[in-house]
């Protein structure tokens, strides 16, 4: 069998399965999200040792940015699955008298998830939980980048789950391709917006329902009058975690004219303290993923104008956090989204001006707002659309299980994490529930004329 035949097989046992109703009993879905977890603590130092080889990740990081969230989403889940799960009442409307109304939530089938290669392991597993906690059987198809964690993703599941239930399938472009030809009932992907319009259109040919977790340009603003050593270190952990790879790490820095010496100064100085003076030594500094990305992030830097950092070594795929002075609106910098260690640094001293910055891309994944001005709150999240995001800190609003998490417009379709991935794995059904002993004669034909006393009744209600 090739593997196209054999990932067609695949589909039809994990329908052939789903079929017979045991994933979707709240017991068997419970059971499997604790052996996952078991699991990850079995192989806890493979990840580690993968995530290291990829990514340089150190193990404090791998275990912040992937294994424990991955364990601590799996936790939550568990702890609130059956009050999840059970049917949610809502009213019923005269017209309908006497009935009961409620939504049951309902598994669609098999689910296909794509992952990417910057959280290779947390951005695989984490929907991976709400597609298991829903009642689906999954096909997960983790990034042949991040080689190492899919391998330890492949072996760790497929040595474990049935793959007529969960099962990982590697492979580059040509494996997602023909993955995407398949009859899934759900695809969630994560990864750029190109690919993504792709997953979209392929997706359009079965009418498959999507979750798109994509990127953008994620703007940061400071204004005057903040804690700015506070600020600094905020803006350094998150711009810097994992090389700036990271779909919500802020693209841009837009500060107030007033305090912009004095931030750029805050921010070397947190750099420093974070990684040291020679940062390539830094046991905690991660290295950028390929060759082709490292070639893509220096050809950003051709004729900038650098504040800070822009030193690299390709052998080691290390280039150091870096600030740039304005660069220009079309140079590619600000063309595209980032995705490494470096950051441009413009100024504002109106509100006005962020606008005319910020408007010039798509609706970002994230935007992060640094003041203790609330009526700037107010009107930068009233006046901008994004994802998410935080105010006074930067990228920690995906760490809440309260917060679903997702983008808006390119960067990105639906949302997930805590009870949203719940949901988006699951197909809400909504659901009349009448008695025989009450029944309005009145809405069957013939209708005479009664269309009068119709108008009336509708035009109340
Ligand atoms: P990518 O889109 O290149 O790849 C993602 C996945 O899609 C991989 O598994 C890859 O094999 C597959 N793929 C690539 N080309 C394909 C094609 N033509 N047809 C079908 N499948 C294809 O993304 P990436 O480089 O792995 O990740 C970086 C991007 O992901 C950034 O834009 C980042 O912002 C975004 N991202 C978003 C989130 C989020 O949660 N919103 C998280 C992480 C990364």
């Amino acid at each position: 069998m090739n593997l196209n035949d054999n990932m067609k097989e695949i589909v039809i046992q994990q329908k052939e399965f789903f079929n017979t109703h045991i994933t979707k009993s709240l017991e068997f879905r419970i059971e499997n999200l604790k052996k996952l977890k078991k699991l990850i603590q079995e192989y806890e130092s493979e990840i580690i040792d993968a995530l290291y080889s990829d990514l340089r990740k150190s193990k404090f990081e791998a275990y912040e940015t992937e294994i424990g969230v991955v364990i601590q989403e799996i936790n939550y889940t568990i702890k609130h699955l059956k009050k999840w799960s059970k049917n949610r009442k809502v009213k019923t409307n005269l017209m309908n008298f006497k009935a009961k109304s409620y939504i049951k939530k309902s598994p669609y089938g098999s689910a296909l998830i794509i992952a990417p290669w910057n959280y290779p392991f947390q951005l695989a597993l984490s929907p991976l939980i709400g597609a298991i906690a829903a009642g689906n059987c999954a096909v997960l198809k983790p990034s042949e980048i991040s080689k190492n964690t899919a391998l330890v993703l492949e072996k760790m599941i497929n040595n474990n789950f049935e793959k007529k239930y969960i099962t990982v399938i590697n492979g580059g472009i040509e494996v997602s391709e023909a993955l995407l030809a398949l009859q899934f009932d759900y695809i969630f992907f994560t990864g750029s917006v190109a690919v993504g319009k792709i997953i979209m259109e392929k997706a359009s040919k079965h009418l498959i329902p999507v979750t798109l977790e994509l990127g953008g340009k994620s703007p940061l603003i400071v204004d005057k009058k903040v804690n700015i050593d506070k600020a600094a270190k905020r803006i350094v952990w998150g711009k810097f975690l994992n090389a700036g790879q990271t779909c919500v790490a802020p693209d841009y820095l837009i500060v107030h004219k007033d305090i912009k010496d004095d931030l750029i100064n805050a921010i070397k100085l947190t750099i420093q303290s974070f990684y040291g003076d020679n940062i390539i030594l830094s046991p905690d500094y991660p290295r950028i993923i390929n060759e082709k990305h490292f070639d893509r992030l220096s050809s950003l830097l051709e004729k900038q104008s650098v504040i800070y950092g822009c030193i690299s070594n390709r052998e080691e795929r290390y280039i150091s956090p870096t600030l740039i002075d304005s660069p220009k609106m079309d140079s590619n910098i600000m063309q595209e989204e980032i995705f490494g260690p470096i950051l441009p640094v413009f100024d504002f001293e109106t509100e006005e001006d962020i606008y005319n910055i910020t408007s010039k891309f798509p609706n970002p994944l994230a935007l992060y707002l640094f003041t203790n001005n609330k009526k700037m709150v107010e009107n930068i999240h009233q006046n901008i659309l994004f994802g998410g995001g935080c105010v006074n800190d930067t990228v920690m609003h995906l760490t809440s299980p309260y917060l679903p998490f997702g983008g808006v417009g390119t960067s990105g379709v639906g949302n997930y994490h805590g009870k949203a991935s719940f949901d988006t794995f699951s197909h809400e059904k909504s659901i009349l529930h009448k008695r025989f002993w009450f029944d309005l004669t009145f809405k069957y034909p013939p209708y005479n004329n009664r269309v009068g006393w119709l108008k009336k009744i509708m035009n109340k209600l």
